[in-house]
């Protein structure tokens, strides 16, 4: 069984850049269903004593979409945080300069590979294999792990994530994402 991970702060706490109502709907029913579609589909089958990592990398269609998924929104939710925003520290810090010149350039890039990502998918911070940092952006529930690159922050860019709080403007969603970062989270999976 996969559980459905606990967020590590209330429903309320990100309000008001990202409010309760979206919270209730985004991690309360899409994420709920994608466990709970997963669980139904892989019961019975090879998958089910499987790690979440291990299912997506041996599986694909409706279990791969539903595993990735639930992944996705894990990261989604620990790249958040009430104390977020600001600038990174540290290695973090230093990488990004190096990696993008600056902090605005990198939070110009990244709001960029954000807003044109077409239809549903994520925009990445990862790190590559040799240790630079790139933005990327992924397709639907593409994880941004499985080419090798080393996942540091997330942001989802499906409707669902700002259709209640923000209808179909992207770009505020993206403004208020920078006041909610966690640079912290970030900086742990650099040592990963
Ligand atoms: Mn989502």
């Amino acid at each position: 069984m996969i559980q459905l991970p606990a967020l590590s702060f209330p429903q309320d706490a990100l309000k008001p850049y990202i409010s309760d109502e979206t919270l209730s709907y985004h991690y309360g029913k899409h994420h709920r269903a994608y466990v709970d579609n997963l669980n139904r589909m892989i019961s019975g089958t090879k998958y089910e004593q499987m790690e979440l990592t291990a299912i997506i990398r041996s599986s694909s269609g409706p279990i791969f979409n539903n595993a990735a998924q639930i992944w996705n929104h894990s990261f989604y939710w620990n790249s958040l945080t009430p104390n977020g925003g600001g600038q990174p520290t540290g290695k973090l810090a230093q990488l990004i300069a190096t990696g993008f010149g600056s902090f605005e350039e990198f939070q110009k890039q990244f709001t960029s590979c954000a807003l044109s990502t077409f239809g549903s998918g994520w925009a990445w911070l990862v790190k590559k294999p040799e240790g630079t940092l790139e933005i990327r952006s992924t397709g639907n529930a593409e994880p941004a792990f499985l080419n090798g690159d080393t996942p540091l922050l997330t942001c989802d860019v499906w409707e669902h994530a700002y259709y209640i709080d923000y209808r179909n403007d992207r770009g505020a969603y993206l403004k208020s994402f920078w006041n909610v970062v966690n640079y912290a989270f970030a900086e742990q999976n650099l040592a990963i």
